[in-house]
């Protein structure tokens, strides 16, 4: 996704250490990592995982304005451009940072711009189904629909 030429830092942001997962230390989607100081960083900085060193959230790369922070929004936006399995236009994911953030004005809207962007976009809730959604001009194939299953996510239409 198109960023600004910006230099942000987390701050006070920790929002991805609750909300995604960490193969590494055996952390869950959705449940705060034992080592988060919540609002302030990570206990085991110098030696974190190698996946949270390098993860980088579409906000801290420049993506959106200041008040879109994570923990202010709670909601993170991830865009990998490419998939395994091919995603044409790449795949926008929308994690949940507090249970019901998925169904606020500002995910619709980014929804809706990546979408029309031919980016496909995946929610993931704290609780209940994941969504995929398809922008119009492609089709889901039957490999596609594989990896979706195996990830339990289903197609939806679009907010
Ligand atoms: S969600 Fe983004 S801004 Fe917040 S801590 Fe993670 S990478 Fe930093
Ligand atoms: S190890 Fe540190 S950076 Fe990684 S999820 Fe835990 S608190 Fe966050």
């Amino acid at each position: 996704m198109d960023t600004k030429n910006i230099q942000r830092i987390c701050g006070g942001c920790t929002a991805c250490c609750k909300s995604i997962a960490v193969i590494e230390i055996d952390k869950p989607l959705g449940k705060w990592c034992q080592y988060c100081s919540i609002g302030r960083g990570c206990l085991m900085y110098a030696e974190k995982p190698a996946s949270c060193t390098e993860f980088r959230c579409e906000w801290l790369k420049g993506f959106g304005e200041e008040k879109h922070r994570p923990d202010r929004t709670k909601i993170i936006l991830d865009y990998t451009k490419l998939v395994k399995g091919g995603l044409p236009g790449g795949i926008l994911q929308v994690w949940e940072v507090s249970e019901g953030s998925l169904g606020n004005a500002h995910v619709k809207k980014t929804t809706l711009f990546a979408l029309e962007n031919e980016i496909w976009v995946a929610h993931f809730p704290l609780r209940g189904s994941r969504s995929i959604f398809v922008p119009r001009s492609q089709i889901v194939t039957e490999e596609i629909a594989l990896v979706f299953v195996e990830n339990n996510i289903a197609v939806t239409d679009w907010p």
